[in-house]
């Protein structure tokens, strides 16, 4: 690519999660041949909003927080994805994590584009009504760049239905009188009750779980008995282990922010579920499991691996310790591009995030039509679209791969990109 203004970073910098979704999507573009032109506007963002913002604290004091909106892509509809409050949260996160959704959201065949955002907070150092000031002042400064037919926010990491119903009030709230209600589906991942889905606190993790069924289906293999590790015990960890121990699978190991644990005699889940929700949301001292080292989480024995906490958690240092033969990405971004090459090498099957956590944004999408023809959707029947709408997406990404003769990951770019091409191609370029 010559004359293109790129988001790529000097190469003297560290790698990046932004580095790694544009290594992916550049590879997925060669093998596609995609138009330069439409490569050139894909390797960019549209939108980037920067927001410094004050908040009153409890103590009285003002206090200066700086929030992250960035819109990647909306040739196929509204920008799309989730708000995370945490301190790895910049400019360069919200870049890539807004790629990956514009990747996500095509792969599944949503009417929707990508966006990513967040707060560059560690919200456990705020009281709740701190985080509801922090939330709503920050909808505010928000405006109008968010929007139910523009750019559609929901849960990502340490956000969750309390947040979202935070910013439908407050985005409501800044509408007039007979226009408040045509608002709600501003954001995905509400309440039940205030507009949320059934079962949309489990479609991450349900879907994580269903691809791994796929997985087994296709592979001729049965989930009763396999062993699991899973990195990160919230909404998305929590929910995928609760599906695979009904499987009769077994957790044998489970990080959190605050401890690692290991059992292979199996960790039962739903009692690790409570213990933490007893213990402010922490696994540590879980009387059934070994505290392990946290470094050599990785290297536990077991079947499958589901990295579903943060990005870049995967990497050349510890890839060829993993004993899996499955990775099942829950997080988004968990394996870069140097531990995604030595675990391919080494023949360890990935699903990749892009299609295995994509249950939470069709769960969003659902939400969303929900709340647009005014419907109220059943769980059993949220729960079977959902798997039949992973099941073709898994079957078009297995296809392809075999196909070309390439990886999970590059295959399911190639589909998502190829989808967007088309899209261009059609419209062309105003003027
Ligand atoms: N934060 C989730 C993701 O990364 C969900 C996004 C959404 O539902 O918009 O896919």
């Amino acid at each position: 690519m010559t004359n293109t203004q790129t988001l790529e970073k000097p190469q003297a910098a560290k790698r990046g999660m932004l580095d790694n979704v544009l290594e992916q999507f550049n590879s997925a573009a060669d093998k596609i041949d995609l138009n330069p032109n439409v490569r050139k506007i894909l390797s960019i963002t549209n939108t980037e909003i920067i927001i410094h913002f004050p908040v009153r604290m409890d103590n009285g004091n003002v206090e200066i927080f700086t929030g992250y909106r960035v819109q990647h892509n909306n040739a196929l509809g509204p920008y799309k994805g989730g708000l995370r409050y945490h301190p790895t949260v910049d400019i360069d996160a919200a870049r890539a994590l807004a790629m990956w959704m514009t990747w996500k959201t095509s792969l599944a065949g949503l009417p929707y584009g990508g966006a990513k955002g967040g707060i560059q907070i560690d919200p456990s150092k705020y009281s709740k009504g701190e985080l509801e000031r922090i939330t709503r002042r920050f909808t505010y400064a928000l405006g109008e760049n968010i929007g139910p037919e523009h750019d559609i926010p929901a849960p990502d990491v340490n956000t969750n239905d309390q947040t979202m119903a935070w910013i439908a009030d407050t985005y409501m709230s800044t509408k007039s009188t007979s226009e408040r209600s045509k608002n709600q589906h501003v954001v995905t991942g509400k309440p039940v009750g205030s507009g949320g889905l059934e079962g949309r606190d489990r479609a991450t993790g349900y879907g994580v779980f269903l691809t791994i069924k796929f997985w087994a289906e296709k592979n001729n293999q049965s989930l009763n008995g396999k062993t699991f590790i899973v990195q990160g015990f919230g909404n998305v960890g929590y929910w995928a282990a609760h599906f695979l121990e009904n499987e009769g699978a077994k957790m044998v190991g489970v990080q959190d922010a605050f401890g690692s644990l290991q059992n292979q005699e199996g960790i039962a889940v739903e009692d690790l579920f409570n213990y933490g929700k007893a213990n402010s949301g922490s696994i540590v001292g879980f009387p059934e499991a070994e505290a392990m080292n946290g470094k050599e989480f990785f290297g536990l024995e077991c079947d499958i691996c589901i990295p579903a906490a943060l990005g870049n958690q995967i990497t050349k240092e510890n890839a060829n310790s993993i004993k899996a033969t499955l990775i099942a990405e829950g997080a988004n971004g968990p394996t870069d591009v140097e531990g995604e090459k030595i675990l391919l090498d080494r023949g360890v099957t990935i699903i990749p995030d892009i299609m295995c956590n994509s249950g939470g944004v069709i769960g969003s999408y659902f939400e969303w039509l929900q709340n647009r023809n005014g419907e109220l959707w059943q769980l059993d029947e949220i729960l079977e679209k959902l798997e039949k709408k992973l099941r073709s997406t898994y079957k078009k990404v297995t296809a392809y791969s075999e196909e070309k003769g390439i990886d999970m990951r590059t295959a399911a770019f190639a589909i998502a990109i190829e989808r967007i091409e088309k899209a261009y191609v059609l419209r062309g370029i105003f003027p």
